[in-house]
């Protein structure tokens, strides 16, 4: 099972990236525009002309691998709140693409405000959750619940200070850290797919408007799983395109379990729905990569990928860390 635990921690990291790479050239783009020219993205390509990401080359990836890089970084002496605000503070001001929230937060940083006090009140875009995988890698197996989720949040918070914002990272990592337990042909089975998403319906979203509408997204999730595969048009329909947490989660969630057999499905279905392309497909490698494993990406993206030595690095030594503290104890189990 070691061995499972280290192929799922760099298939997160590294399925998050390509998947933001293979992404970041349809940003912003309506579903049709895509579909009129490609029936699957299966290779880069550069950022597209009179966009803010037009000077990206193919295999470049976005703000939302960039903050995960910058997570791991901070991780290499030993993880705290001080360290990721410096990894992050190196960002500015030449993040890619970020949303408003994370580029003003970065921008307080830098201006030395205080990381409790730098994040956006109001934000619910989904630059907090698709950086959330590193830390659910650090902390997995660890028994003290609560000092883990108040990691999580207090580093949400750089960014997104709010109720919404923490607790859709936080049922984003209970998804990641389930995720990493499963055998890579759980999901084959149509009543597991629905089981899980249950599960992730029952967790408590009502604490804000925003997490009640998370909620009915997840549940048109399931619906989707129960019947009958809808065209790409009433997907848009049915979960939205946008980056909001509200949208990007649930329809993410949905192409990773459509496609759960296959890494490439999953993302190129998450990009051919348009909108938010970057970020949903960056969430749908990291659903992917934890399940299926680095094992399952196709070799051509991985080596086509900006940084991809340095990016494996780092995943490789955030597992080992992880088996070191585990050695010898029992803990890669696997429960259902
Ligand atoms: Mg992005």
């Amino acid at each position: 099972m070691e061995h499972r635990f280290k192929d799922a921690v760099l298939g997160g990291v590294l399925g998050g990236a390509v998947g933001d790479a293979l992404g970041m050239p349809f940003e912003g783009l309506p579903s049709k525009s895509i579909a009129e020219k490609y029936h699957r993205i299966d290779y880069y390509l550069p950022g597209r002309k009179g966009t803010p990401l037009q000077t990206l080359r193919p295999g470049q990836y976005t703000d939302d691998t960039q903050l995960v890089v910058a997570t791991l970084n901070a991780f290499q002496q030993g993880y705290s709140i001080a360290r990721l605000v410096h990894e992050f503070k190196l960002l500015f001001p030449n993040i890619r693409g970020a949303g408003k929230s994370t580029y003003t937060a970065l921008n307080n940083l830098v201006n030395d405000c205080s990381p409790k006090k730098s994040g956006d009140l109001l934000g619910i875009g989904c630059g907090a959750i698709t950086r959330v995988f590193p830390f659910v890698a650090l902390r997995y197996g660890d028994d003290d619940i609560t000092a883990c989720e108040n990691e999580i949040a207090s580093a949400v918070q750089i960014t997104h200070n709010n109720k919404t914002a923490t607790s859709a990272a936080l049922i984003t990592s209970g998804i990641l850290e389930k995720l990493v337990e499963l055998d890579a042909n759980y999901f084959n089975r149509k009543k597991n797919r629905l089981d899980f998403i249950s599960k992730i319906i029952e967790c408590p979203m009502n604490e804000t408007p925003e997490l009640k509408q998370l909620q009915r997204n997840l549940m048109n999730v399931k619906n989707i799983l129960q019947n009958k595969r809808p065209n790409i048009l009433d997907l848009r329909e049915k979960l939205g395109s946008t980056g909001k947490i509200m949208e990007l989660l649930p329809s993410s969630l949905c192409f990773f379990l459509l496609s759960s057999e296959s890494y490439l499905s999953s993302v190129s279905d998450a990009i051919m729905l348009g909108g938010d392309t970057d970020s949903r497909a960056a969430l749908t490698g990291i659903f992917s990569g934890v399940y299926l494993g680095k094992s399952k990406i196709p070799e051509y993206l991985l080596t086509g990928l900006e940084k991809h030595s340095e990016l494996e690095r780092l995943a490789s030594d955030l597992a080992s860390s992880i088996e070191r503290r585990f050695s010898g104890i029992s803990r890669y189990r696997r429960s259902n």
